[in-house]
Order: C-alpha cells, then structure tokens, then sequence
C-alpha cells in the first residue's frame, strides 16, 4: 500500500514563493563580502550587526534589538514578527549565523558561503514575509559566535529554555547553501533522528520543497552537531539543518577564497533554497492576509536591445561577451551600479 503526504496548496504562499528574486539574494551577498571580514571579535562584524538590525527595522518588524553573549564579541540581532494569536513565548525560529572565519580572519574571511548565502536567504524571508500577516509568531534570528563553538546561539537557548521558558514550535537554521558542482546542486535537509525527534520537521521542510519549489532535496536523518541547530536541539527543541548537497565539500570553506564565484557558485540553489525556506515558515506560521499593494510591472527587454549594448554581466557579477540565452537573468551596469534585465527572446 502507498501512503501519499498529503499538502495543501496555498496560494498565499505561492504569492510569497513568487516575490522571491535572485537579484536581491546577490546584492545581499556581495554586501555581506564587501565587510571583508565578519570575523565575531573584529570591528567589521560588529559594522554588519548594524547593517542586519537596520535592514530588520527598515522590514518593519515588531521588535528589532541586539542580543550581546559574551564581550567583544559582536551580537545575535534578532527580530520579531507578531502574530495575530498574540502568544510570544510560542513561537517559529528561522536562524542563520553571520559571522566568518579564514585563516586571518581579522584582515580578510569574505564568507560568501559560509555564511553570506544564508544569512542572505535569510534577509530575502524576511523582506518578503514582511508582507503579510500571520497567525505565529516568528523569531528571525542572525546568530554570531558560531565559528568559535555555536556561542551566540547556545546562549539564546539556554536563556529561551531556562530563563524565558519558550515554546519553540520549530526552529529551521540555514548554513552554507551557495555551493554546488554538475549534476549535484541539491539541497541537504538534515534531522536528528532521536532527542529530540527531528524527522517530521525534515518531511515538513520538503513537501514544502516539492509543492511551491524545483528544489531536489537530500533527506538526512544523522546526528550533525556542526551548525547552531545544535544548540536547540542540545536544549531539546527541535530543530534542522539546511545546507548545500552534505556529500560535496566546499573546497574554499574557511578560506580567503570563500568568495563570490569561488566558495559561492550558485545562486540558483540559493534561490531556491530561499524559496522553500519561505513556503516553510510560512505554512509553519499560518498565513492569514497580505499587505501588499500592486506590484509595478517589470520592464522587461527583448534580445536585440540587449545586443546593441556591448557588456553584460550574469547574477555572479562575471562579464558575458556572447551566447546570451533566452529566459535567462543579466545585467548592465550604468556608472558601476548592476541594473536588472531580463531577456525575453
Ligand atoms: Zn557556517
């Protein structure tokens, strides 16, 4: 006998999954790189904590603040949107780590990867999620100090466990999901199998994958205790993992080299990734209305303009001479600013 899942669509987060744009996922990227470094215990890191705090307030959220851990480190920013149910101690996470390391982390530890892809993901969430209204409450959490040991976010959940006794329906952490090679750009969906329990969150995550995403996603029921989804499940919430195909490695992780078109080369898994994250928290959090108002239509150019122009640049920023394809995303730059076009024919 065959058992199917079964899931309901939701055009509200179809509508969600459809605002989602690559070119904000890049542009969130390179910002995050051109810090240089976002090393927990340097300047820059803490330069970021105010470019990710002032990007959650511009969202318009609830309640935007800095959580400090442990000094000199740089801190968690945190950013909460109230649901309509009104219970703030019961509540969604989505997470991901902002900070870096390399070798010398204080000059240089671009961390396109590892973790601008998603700490970017998760910027995109937010700018899009911020749009609509939703039964749940829901945690957007940028975590530092994960590179020294999971500082920043063991601390938030000790303190979510024992001190503010919240209930975290769920917790989906995001980390490393901008690196792929042929034929392998899929997604890991990683659980613990026991203590907590964390396999019906995984099957959750992708049949959200499969109904609103092209996403192909890997269904990892292990024991990796190697990113902050540690430090919920250590305090016994459930949580997962998200990141890029868990049998490739990122040969430029921790590196210098962990850069745009090095350690990040695919911008695409991101996205997609991204998408499934918002079909995720948003089915999680039971969406209720939309705020939005009509959307300006694109302005969309044919082949032969883009032609009579002579560079373009593709989504990773790399000159294109020749062999534009049809469908596919491009840019101009006018007095060093990316321009968005698409190509029709
Ligand atoms: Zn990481």
């Amino acid at each position: 006998m065959i058992f199917f899942f079964l899931f309901n669509f939701n055009p509200l987060i179809w509508e969600m999954v459809n605002s989602c744009s690559q070119e904000s996922i890049f542009y969130n990227v390179l910002r995050l790189q051109n810090f240089q470094t976002r090393y927990s215990l340097s300047e820059s890191a803490f330069a970021c904590a105010n470019f990710l705090y002032n990007k959650l307030l511009a969202y318009r959220l609830d309640s935007v603040y800095f959580q400090t851990f442990l000094p000199n480190y740089s801190p968690n920013v945190i950013g909460i949107k109230r649901g309509a149910n009104q219970l703030e101690s019961i509540y969604v996470v989505l997470c991901a780590h902002y900070d870096a390391i390399s070798s010398n982390p204080f000059l240089f530890a671009p961390g396109a990867d590892d973790n601008g892809s998603g700490t970017s993901a998760l910027l995109e969430v937010i700018r899009i999620l911020s749009n609509y209204n939703f039964e749940k409450t829901i945690r957007f959490i940028f975590f530092s100090g994960e590179e020294e040991g999971l500082l920043g976010s063991y601390y938030y959940c000790s303190l979510a466990k024992y001190v503010y006794e919240d209930s975290i329906i769920s917790a989906i952490n995001i980390d490393m999901i901008g690196y792929s090679i042929e034929g392998r750009d899929s997604a890991s969906i990683i659980g613990k199998p026991n203590n907590p329990n964390c396999q019906p969150l995984v099957d959750y995550f992708i049949s959200c994958a499969d109904t609103y995403t092209n996403l192909r996603c890997i269904r990892a029921i292990i024991d990796r205790p190697r990113s902050d989804h540690a430090s919920f499940n250590r305090f016994g919430y459930i949580a997962i993992h998200i990141r890029e195909n868990l049998n490739i490695n990122n040969p430029y992780y921790h590196t210098n080299g962990d850069t745009i078109g090095g350690g990040f080369n695919d911008l695409n898994l991101v996205y997609e990734i991204t998408k499934a994250t918002i079909a995720t928290i948003a089915s999680l959090s039971n969406p209720i209305s939309s705020n939005i108002l009509p959307i300006a239509k694109k302005i969309l150019y044919n082949k032969k303009k883009i032609e009579n122009r002579n560079i373009l640049y593709n989504p990773l920023g790399q000159r294109i001479s020749y062999n534009v394809k049809k469908g596919r995303m491009y840019f101009l730059k006018e007095r060093n600013q990316f321009k968005k076009l698409i190509i029709l024919k």
